[in-house]
């Protein structure tokens, strides 16, 4: 016997379901049913390959038998098993991720709690919340009968294993039942169960016959019988299937623990036949950019085949789980040769529709309830969603149709009795665009907050055009690519401005311009290499001036982006614009005009250059230089 330490988070974990835990008990057998499925598909999936595997033990299978006078209930399966140092490892040195998830979520609430547990799940362990004594026994289909192990623990911080014969491979899990648990021995407990909770596990749940006290007593073993359906949901009508029964798969074949957003659920048929079961998570799943655990389960012909297949989806619906089962592909694909299937390429084409179009569906409908899970989606997803506004040009349009912005509008005040949503999406945005605007505008920035205060915001507002917010990392390639939509297209505020101004204002800007020739062209050589170019605009009201991006320039955020990569920054093509009207500009240009060479003219002009930066989100090269100059203003203001 070698002793082993529980991980903390295993032992934390155990505690609670010891000591903590009296409600939803029953869903342990769901746990380890589903344990026993999967054994049984992952050595199924095996034996495409390695046929001699399979052979000898009958049908995959898994077996409950209970001992009442005992008191135990025993698990077998004649699956894959396990060997001793794989017993070691999954059942009590590594936590799996969702145990971690499963303690964050605790409120130390007995009553929630336990019903928290009854959506996490949480596996094998929850065989602790009926056993005093939990013994494993397994041997791993590709090891000798010799090289059996025993597992067993009481769920206190240590289980010990040893090295066991056995001749069946598989695993049996055998529960000595709490003194409060002992109905968990009843055949009509049981198959309760089995059918509340796996009727549609693809292997048969065999318990035995029911058999008399009586006959008991002479030692008669019932017989065994099937106690589940067997029938995968999936190839189930969608209208039998209740929302339980969903919710219940969603759980043990995703290995989810939350309430899915929404789901989907299809048959195609055609020069393409297959089915899929589709769900997005109600959060964010904790693997989101484990790039080796991608949602989709692949099926062929109600086969198991293989788990997180990456090649089904593409990387920007990685959030997605469930299940697909196909009538095309041969059984013994493997991931090295789905990437080659022509099938797969246009199963993976008709997914993503299906998925984009039902999103769509959702974020369109008019039931609240519909609008309320896309909200939630693209509150968890949207980011991710954006992705494939870049890689995907394909969908590029029906991507456009379900990402969401905030804008000056969703920001705005709404009018009386009125009500605006948090976001808006680029269809409604056009249905809002007033006459005479040709384009779909947005700011690009680092933070909503920088975005909403950008100056170049100002020419926009006087013309009543909403201006979309653009406010992730990933925004910043989007604008690239995403050049239009639905026609339309698309234009940055940094550099549209101008083109909202009439031949007439264009006019009467150039006029102006020439009384402030001298103050220009001061203004140029005081910021030196800082600025392009310095200019009058009339794109602003409020703010004193800006910067702008002349073109081939790259944006801000892009910059960013190079200098945390430690990649060297170009320098910046910018230009500063001034705002003529504003009494700051006007007065300066004033000051500059009585006296060239006021000594305090340089300062003030590289004072409004950095507030300039600062508006937009920027960071100052010189912030002591800066701080140093406003305090000397501030104190020549006061005096
Ligand atoms: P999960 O099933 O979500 O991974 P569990 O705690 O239920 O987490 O199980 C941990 C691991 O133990 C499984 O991933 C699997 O490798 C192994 N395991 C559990 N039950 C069995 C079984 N009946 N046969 C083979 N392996 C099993």
């Amino acid at each position: 016997m070698t002793q082993h330490s529980f991980q903390t988070e295993v032992t934390q974990l155990l505690q609670l379901m010891i000591h903590s835990l009296y409600s939803e008990r029953e869903i342990f057998l769901r746990e380890l049913v589903s344990n026993a499925s999967d054994a049984c598909d992952r050595l199924r999936f095996l034996g495409l390959t390695q046929p001699e595997l399979l052979a000898g033990a009958g049908d995959l299978r898994v077996t409950i038998t209970t001992d009442p006078e005992a008191r135990t209930l025993t698990i077998s399966d004649n699956g894959i098993g396990l060997t001793e140092a794989e017993a070691v490892e999954h059942l009590g040195t590594i936590a799996k991720s969702g145990t971690k998830a499963f303690l964050e979520k605790l409120s130390g609430d007995q009553a929630k709690d336990s019903r928290l547990i009854g959506q996490f799940g949480v596996g094998f362990y929850s065989a602790f919340m009926v056993a005093h004594r939990v013994v494993v026994e397994s041997r791993s289909a590709q090891a000798e009968a010799g090289a059996g192990v025993r597992w067993e623990s009481s769920g206190d911080g240590n289980f010990a294993t040893e090295t066991i014969t056995r001749e069946e491979r598989g695993t049996s899990i055998t529960l000595h039942l709490k003194d409060d648990a002992t109905d968990f021995a009843q055949n009509w407990k049981l198959r309760e169960l089995i059918k509340k909770y796996s009727d549609y596990v693809t292997y048969p749940v065999m318990l035995p016959k029911y058999v008399s006290d009586e006959d008991r007593a002479k030692g008669v073993i019932g017989e065994l019988e099937q106690v589940n359906a067997g029938v995968p949901l999936w190839t189930r009508p969608k209208d039998e299937i209740t929302e339980e029964q969903y919710r219940d798969f969603y759980r043990s074949a995703c290995k989810m623990w939350d309430e899915p957003a929404t789901r989907l659920h299809f048959h195609v048929e055609g020069m393409l036949s297959f089915t899929a079961l589709i769900f997005v998570p109600g959060q964010r799943p904790m693997d989101l950019f484990d790039r080796d655990r991608r949602g989709l389960h692949l099926y062929v012909r109600r086969v198991f085949v293989m788990d997180d297949c990456k090649d089904l989806l593409p990387d920007y619906l990685r959030f997605v789980r469930g299940i697909v089962d196909s009538d095309d592909l041969p059984l013994n694909v493997s991931r090295e040769m789905l990437q080659q299937q022509d099938t797969v390429a246009k199963l993976r084409k008709q997914l993503v529709k299906r998925i984009l179009d039902h999103l769509h569906k959702l974020a369109a409908s008019e039931d609240e309830k519909e609008r309320a899970a896309f909200a939630g989606i693209d509150r968890s997803f949207g980011t991710i969603l954006r992705e494939g506004l870049v890689t995907d040009p394909e969908q590029r349009e029906r991507l456009a149709k379900v990402t969401r912005y905030r804008s000056t509008w969703t920001v705005g005040t709404p009018a009386e009795g009125e009500t605006r949503p948090e976001t808006t999406g680029l269809e409604d945005y056009l249905k809002r665009m007033p006459e005479g605007q040709d384009k779909i505008y947005f700011a690009l920035a680092g933070s909503l907050d920088a975005a909403k205060s950008s100056p170049h915001l100002e020419a926009f507002a006087k013309k009543g055009y909403e201006v979309l917010f653009w406010v992730d990392p990933v925004d910043e390639w989007v604008v690239s690519h995403l050049t239009e939509f639905e026609k339309k297209p698309l234009a940055n505020v940094a550099t549209a401005a101008a083109d909202l101004a009439s031949e007439d204002e264009k006019k009467a800007l150039e006029e102006q311009a020439k009384s402030f020739e001298g103050f220009l062209g001061f203004c140029k050589t005081a910021l030196g290499e800082g600025v392009k170019d310095v200019r009058l605009t009339n794109r602003l009201t409020d703010s004193p001036c800006v910067l702008v991006e002349e073109a081939g320039g790259m944006g801000a955020q892009f910059e960013e982006m190079m200098r945390r990569m430690g990649q060297p920054v170009p320098p910046r093509q910018r230009a500063l614009e001034l705002n003529a009207e504003h009494p700051l500009i006007a007065r300066l240009q004033a000051l500059h005009a009585a006296d060239a060479a006021d000594s305090r003219l340089p300062g003030y002009v590289t004072v409004l250059r950095d507030q300039a930066l600062l508006a937009e989100g920027g960071q100052l090269e010189d912030a002591a230089g800066f701080a140093r100059r406003v305090q000397e203003l501030m104190a020549k203001a006061i005096a």
